[in-house]
């Protein structure tokens, strides 16, 4: 693993003070004008403006004079502050390879000061639509400004706690160390996504475990909503850990039984498909007084949902609040029909040049097929 949490020394506790203003300015303003930066980080005058220049070289704000003189975080100042912040808790030492990238996330190893590794999260909402954020500005209309950076926390913030909470219930999923800002700190899972693996010994073994999941998390309340073998970590004794939390809705959302039969269908089309597993007989084997099932031999929704627990009422009491949730559903589902919305204002797309060229992360992935 490259070491290189020492970069964070390439800026000085100024840059981070400037740093840290620009987001703090960022709540009420799209652009936070360099005046106001000057004046919120009381630094001699001439001393700001030449910090804002080296994180400009660095790409960590993003310099706009279209309306007046003024700067944003990018994302890759934002992953530095929360990064900072982890080392400062000793949460986190050492930063290494990137070892996953998803639609609206990076995922990077990390260690910590006596060498454990783990696996950072940095939540990146918005990155694919970022259009779409904006065209939700109704809901967003005092926020827009720092919307990417707020949906970005709030999903990171719902990961945490929604990690935690099946952790403590028994659910295998990877444990939850710490979060901040848009960052999940949490253990590092062996082995390879499901979509990855070729070969299983027994698929049916894991095919079972896999819907057993489903059905608990819906015993407990819960359907995760983006079930599927990317999100299904399989390691080399067939050990299934569950991971991505951040769609996950109460079994008394309007549309859970369709997020419900959508995660049960993709199990059971993967299966079939990779594996050639026939779920032909189940019905018949099954007894038709067993009322957890339906007449195609699937997990039925309603009426697992009858007797569900309620891990999404306490979910709902912890430090992910209502309206967090509701504030993340309408943007996940106002997103979600734009999502081919390819976005000319892209807030990352020279995001892992830039850390390439900070040397802050390393510079590939690691490539963890199977084959
Ligand atoms: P996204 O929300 O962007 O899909 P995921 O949480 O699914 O993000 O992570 C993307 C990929 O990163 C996963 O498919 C997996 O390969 C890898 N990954 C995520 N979390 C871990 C972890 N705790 N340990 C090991 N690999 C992980
Ligand atoms: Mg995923």
């Amino acid at each position: 693993m490259k070491l290189d949490v020492e970069v964070l020394r390439y800026l000085s506790k100024d840059d981070f003070r400037v740093l840290t203003t620009v987001e703090m300015g960022m709540r009420n303003h799209e652009i936070v004008p360099a005046e106001l930066i000057s004046l919120i980080a009381s630094l001699k005058h001439g001393d700001t403006y030449k910090i804002l220049k080296n994180l400009l070289k660095h790409k960590l704000v993003h310099h706009d004079s279209s309306k007046y003189d003024g700067f944003r975080l990018t994302y890759l100042g934002y992953d530095f502050l929360a990064i900072r912040t982890l080392v400062n808790r000793g949460v986190i030492a050492y930063v290494g390879l990137q070892i996953g990238v998803g639609k609206e996330s990076d995922i990077f190893e990390v260690a910590t000061e006596d060498g454990t590794v783990l696996a950072m999260k940095l939540h990146r909402l918005g990155r694919t639509s970022f259009r779409a954020v904006k065209s939700k500005r109704d809901y967003l209309r005092h926020r827009s400004s720092f919307s990417w950076l707020y949906l970005s926390r709030l999903a990171a913030l719902k990961e945490f706690a929604f990690m935690k909470a099946l952790e403590d219930h028994g659910f295998p999923v990877p444990k939850a160390v710490d979060c901040n800002r848009h960052c999940v700190i949490m253990s590092l899972v062996q082995g390879y996504s499901l979509v990855q693996v070729r070969e299983l010994q027994n698929p049916e073994v894991v095919f079972e475990t896999v819907v057993g999941l489903i059905v608990r998390l819906a015993e407990h309340g819960l359907i995760h909503c983006d079930f599927n073998e990317f999100n299904i970590m399989i390691d080399d004794d067939e050990k299934v850990t569950m991971i991505d939390f951040p769609h996950m809705v109460s079994v008394s959302h309007r549309n859970a039984q369709m997020f419900f039969d959508r995660d049960v269908e993709c199990i059971y089309k993967f299966f079939a498909k990779r594996y050639n597993l026939s779920f032909q007989d189940d019905a018949d084997d099954k007894n038709s007084a067993e009322s957890d099932i339906d007449e195609a031999g699937r997990p039925s929704f309603s009426s697992i949902s009858k007797s569900s627990g309620c891990l999404d009422k306490e979910l709902a009491a912890s430090g992910f609040t209502r309206k967090d949730q509701d504030n993340m559903k309408k943007f996940i589902e106002g997103g979600a029909d734009n999502e081919e919305d390819e976005d000319e204002e892209h807030v990352s797309e020279t995001h892992e040049n830039s850390l390439t060229s900070l040397g802050f992360f390393a510079d590939r992935r690691s490539g963890r097929a199977n084959e």
